[in-house]
């Protein structure tokens, strides 16, 4: 086990102390100005899993609509000059069995239908550490990943005596964030902070204390991926909030800031709504209902 671990980790690039205070930048800047293009990406959505509900589980304080509701699982893909980035790692075929959810196809498939290697992945972001978000512990094995000092603390600290708090999380999901963290393979951040140009990294918190969504430039203004910051567009445009939450007024706090980062409400991608995969095209023929293109103009 050792021997493979750090041969692993040669081929991880360093870690970074943390980077730059992050300034964001006006709203004005898109394609059409014509300079600052490499600082574009493309970005996707790609579904891995399905679970059916009723209405009423999806809000604090239920929903009077005795309808189904259901909540679809994505990873996100961003990719521009400076590089890949994997947002999110989903959960394999033992974590759906043992949540009594529905792997619809595997993560690796998903990416790999977008010319994505998982091998060759550099960059992995998480936005936070619970069950659905960092499982597929060794699906990128060259891979650095990115998370808030906040989750880590979150998720390994006193909050976890309590079994109400530890609902979302799974203790392997922890313990292999924290292997890697003692293998060299974490970049720590805290608040808001530029992993490359183009694309910024946004403490949140509210539904998990370390919570972070990922604002990224792309062809059609500045998209931001919500992650769980809104799990559904209901919760973020009603300011209705999810029954799993560290802090009630965080949620709702970090509704605004997702306005505020995105360019428009429709540039605002809900971490499990599955309207999104109706509202994007596919990444390309074949791929409808599965892998949607999030900077396509539509
Ligand atoms: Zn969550
Ligand atoms: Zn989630």
């Amino acid at each position: 086990m050792c021997a493979s671990r750090r041969r692993v980790q040669k081929q991880v690039p360093p870690c970074r102390t943390a980077g730059e205070k992050l300034h964001v930048e006006s709203r004005t800047v898109t394609a059409s100005t014509g300079s600052g293009q490499g600082d574009l990406h493309e970005v996707y959505a790609v579904r891995y899993a399905h679970h059916d509900r009723k209405a009423h589980e999806n809000y604090i304080g239920g929903d009077p609509h005795d309808i189904l509701q259901p909540l679809a699982y994505f990873v996100w893909v961003i990719r521009g000059a400076h590089g890949t980035f994997v947002m999110d790692t989903g959960f394999d075929h033992a974590m759906a069995v043992k949540r009594g959810r529905v792997i619809v196809k595997p993560v690796a498939e998903g990416l790999t239908a977008i010319g994505l290697d998982p091998d060759q992945v550099q960059d992995v972001i998480i936005s936070h550490l619970h069950y659905d978000h960092c499982g597929n512990h060794d699906l990128f094995p060259r891979a650095r990943y990115h998370l808030q000092d906040r989750e880590i603390a979150y998720g390994t600290g006193r909050c976890m005596c309590h079994a109400h708090q530890r609902i979302p999380f799974e203790a392997d999901d922890v313990v292999a964030m924290v292997r890697k963290v003692f293998d060299g393979r974490v970049a720590f951040h805290d608040g808001d902070e530029q992993l490359v140009p183009g694309v910024t990294l946004h403490h949140i918190g509210g539904h998990s204390m370390g919570l972070q969504c990922v604002r990224v430039k792309t062809r059609r203004g500045h998209v931001v991926l919500a992650a769980d910051a809104t799990h559904l567009y209901a919760h973020v445009n009603e300011g209705r909030v999810f029954p799993i939450t560290y802090s009630v007024a965080e949620t709702l706090e970090g509704y605004a800031t997702l306005k505020k980062l995105a360019d428009s409400p429709d540039h605002i991608i809900p971490g499990h709504d599955p309207d999104v995969l109706k509202r994007y095209p596919a990444a390309k023929p074949g791929l409808a209902n599965w892998v949607v293109d999030l900077g396509a103009l539509t």
